[in-house]
This record gives C-alpha cells, structure tokens and sequence, in this order.
C-alpha cells in the first residue's frame, strides 16, 4: 500500500534536539525558539512570528487579538478545518460561512461583501492546498468596511501571491507544522503578525497574560499579570526539530514540487477530456504542493475511484466534511447558498503526496487514475 503521508525527517531533528537539551534550557522562547522565529520573519518579510503549539492556538490567539466578543460575526468558509472556525466560536463569534469559489475550493472572495453586516468583525481567508486566494480583493473590501483579515495559512508555507508570502498579507496569519504539513514538528505552529499594534499584546498573551518577554529584554523591572492568556508557547524540543526542518525548506519544496507537476502533467489528458478537473492554479500565485487534488463529476464517481485506488494499494482520501453541515454547527447555519462547497466535500480526492514519495510511486498512481477511467469507460 502506498501511504497517503509520511512524515519526513532531514536528519538533524535529533541532534537539534540533544543539542537544546544540552543548554539546559528545554521550555519555550529559548535559543531554537528564537531562530525559527527569525527565519520566517525574514523569509517570509514578517513583522513578528510567534511560535506556537499548533495552527489552532496560532488561530486562537489571532481571535483573541481581535478582541472578538460574544454575537460578532467572522466571515470564513465552510470548506476548511473545524480550527477555522472553533478559534472564533471559542469567544463567542457567529461564524457565517460563504461558498467556495466554482474553480477552486478557496474562499469565493465575490461572495464575501453580501455577507458583511453591522456585526461582521473579520474575514478569515484559508488557502486550500496552498494556493492563493485573490487577497487584493479580501484586503480591499475588509478595508472598505473595517475589517480585519485572518489568514489560516496552515497549508501555505512558501507559497505567494504577487510576490508576496502567503501569511504576510492580512492584519494576522497562520501557519501549521503538524506532520501532514509540508514542514513539519510534529504538532506546531507559528502565529504571523503583520500588522505592528498587534505585537506588544501578542507576546502577552503568549507568555500566559505577563509581560515576561519584555522582562526578559530588559524593558521591565519586574514581570506580572497584566491581561488573559494562556500557554501558547512550543518547548524548545519542538523549535528543535522544527528548525532542523526549516533549514532544508528548499529541498523538501523542490521534491514536493516535482510529484504535484508529475500529477498534473500525467492525468492532464483527463483533465482535457473532462472528466476530472485539475487544481486551477491562478496567474497571481505560486504553490507549494501542499495537496495534489482531483476533483470528479459526481460524488458517486469519487467514491467509487475511492474504493478503486484504496483496492490498488494507493491510499488516496477525501478532504473536508463541510462545516455547515457538521453535527456542531449545522443548526446555527444561515442557509445561504454553499453549492460549491457541497460539491468540493462529495467529489475531491487527494492523492498521496510526501517527500520520499519516489518516481516509480508516482507512476503507479497516475496509472492507477487512468486505469480507472479505462475500465469504467466513463
Ligand atoms: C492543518 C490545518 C489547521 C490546523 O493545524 P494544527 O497545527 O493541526 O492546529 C488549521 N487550518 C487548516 C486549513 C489546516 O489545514
């Protein structure tokens, strides 16, 4: 059976790990810490990374930052990960969902302004698959009606729009590095902060609601309690790994990269035919392989390619239930038109995708994919 991840290991994680251990200084904001940091922020042209346990703390601590209170509204959409949305619900937000767009799983930005009401907050952009969504038009609207902009970047890591990293364009951004990521701590994540009056508070909610960190600069006699917060900051044992990650970012995103387009070019006379649709990549961006994805006709279609790659030994899976329609959250659903999104959770499948994923591999599954379509003569 081919697996549909295997998380990859450059080899130094265990040396970076001994070597944390070794300056005695194992919990957070310490030397690996504080080098991660410094790479996204320079990397990626951000103001202020902050390390963080997970995505979903990055993301709930971008809700806390927004001060979101009970009975105001985030705008995100259904196709995405419950954190999208529990970090808002957590503080008592309404989440309206908009659709995705007809030629990718993204955020349909043309439908945000409709959704915008006296209560709406912020808008929270995902970019499924790593692949961008039209941020000048989000940002443009959230400006017009003061709002912030979220960006659950956990799929996003090296990608761009226009030039610019994918994270580094709303007030606030959100990366991952679960081991399904492209790069990868095991359970991690980093809280982008782009726009400067959010960082003094950041680092306070971060450090549990003190103001340790700038203790720790020298900037304060003394530190203590000075407003909520929490445990949001990962062990050094976690920035270890993580920077040992980091550090071999381009090599991991040139293979990735190698497996999306030797998909892509292989299943193409598919596409072609119409009978699968592709990842639509926009001339505004650059990906970074996160997912490689298919979209068929019909659910029914897709379960049945399903069951016939997984009967081939390719371990190939869907993605998302959608979140309006979840045992949570569908009574508190508007009703509004999610058509898109509907179709996205019945017929997308996503193909296994990791670094050591090798060449004879990827061919075995392009074949696989044909092979379906040639029996079934659909
Ligand atoms: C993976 C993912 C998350 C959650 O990331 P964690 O680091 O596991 O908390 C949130 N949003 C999206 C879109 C994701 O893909």
């Amino acid at each position: 059976m081919i697996g549909f991840n295997k998380p990859y290991y450059t080899g130094k994680e265990t040396q970076y790990i001994l070597e944390a251990v070794q300056r005695e200084k194992i919990s957070g904001n310490g030397h690996f810490t504080q080098l991660c940091q410094r790479f996204l922020e320079d990397r990626y042209g951000i103001a202020k990374v902050l390390l963080t346990t997970s995505c979903t703390d990055a993301l709930e601590m971008a809700a806390l930052l927004l001060n979101i209170a009970p009975g105001d509204e985030v705008i995100m959409p259904s196709y995405t990960f419950v954190s999208t949305a529990n970090a808002f619900v957590l503080r008592g937000a309404n989440i309206i969902f908009a659709d995705s767009a007809e030629m990718d799983p993204n955020i349909d930005v043309d439908k945000i302004e409709a959704l915008i009401t006296p209560k709406t907050k912020a808008i929270v952009v995902v970019h499924y698959a790593g692949i961008s969504c039209d941020m000048e038009k989000v940002m443009a609207i959230a400006s017009r009606y003061s709002l912030f902009v979220v960006e659950d970047a956990a799929q996003a890591i090296d990608s761009t729009y226009k030039g610019k990293a994918l994270g580094s364009i709303g007030h606030l951004g959100c990366f991952s590095f679960h081991e399904t990521k492209n790069v990868i701590s095991g359970e991690g994540g980093a809280l982008l902060i782009n726009d400067r009056k959010f960082i003094e508070r950041a680092e306070i909610l971060w450090e549990k609601g003190t103001n340790r960190s700038a203790f720790f600069r020298g900037m304060v006699d003394k530190y203590s309690w000075i407003d909520v917060g929490s445990s949001f900051l990962p062990s050094e044992i976690t920035a270890a790994f993580l920077y040992a990650q980091l550090e071999k970012i381009d090599e991991i995103q040139r293979r990735r990269m190698q497996i999306w387009n030797a998909y892509y070019h292989g299943l193409l006379k598919l596409h072609d035919a119409g009978k699968i649709t592709l990842p639509h990549v926009p001339e505004y961006c650059s990906h970074n392989a996160h997912i490689f994805y298919l979209v068929c006709r019909t659910g029914a279609e897709r379960d049945e390619l399903l069951n016939y790659l997984n009967g081939s030994g390719v371990n190939a899976i869907f993605h998302y239930l959608a979140l309006h329609k979840s045992v949570f959250y569908s009574s508190r659903y508007q009703g509004n038109d999610l058509t898109h999104c509907d179709r996205y959770a019945a017929n997308l499948i996503r193909l296994p995708m990791y670094f050591e994923l090798n060449d004879h591999q990827v061919g075995q599954i392009i074949q696989a994919v044909l092979k379906f379509f040639e029996n079934t003569g659909n």
